[in-house]
């Protein structure tokens, strides 16, 4: 399974995501939307993947 921590993104906030890598990216898009007005454009996804771990 793969991890992403919202915090690891520079965002002070304790969201924390963890399934497939499909699942995860979409509920990362969930939260992003959401919680910070942020869209996941392709660079964004290329962050989020940057700080994905292996759990
Ligand atoms: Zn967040």
């Amino acid at each position: 399974m793969k991890q992403v921590c919202c915090r690891d993104l520079g965002n002070d906030c304790d969201f924390t995501v963890s399934g497939e890598i499909d699942e995860v990216m979409d509920a990362v898009a969930r939260h992003a939307k959401e919680f910070h007005k942020i869209d996941v454009t392709p660079e964004v996804a290329e962050a989020v993947k940057g700080v994905m771990k292996d759990v």
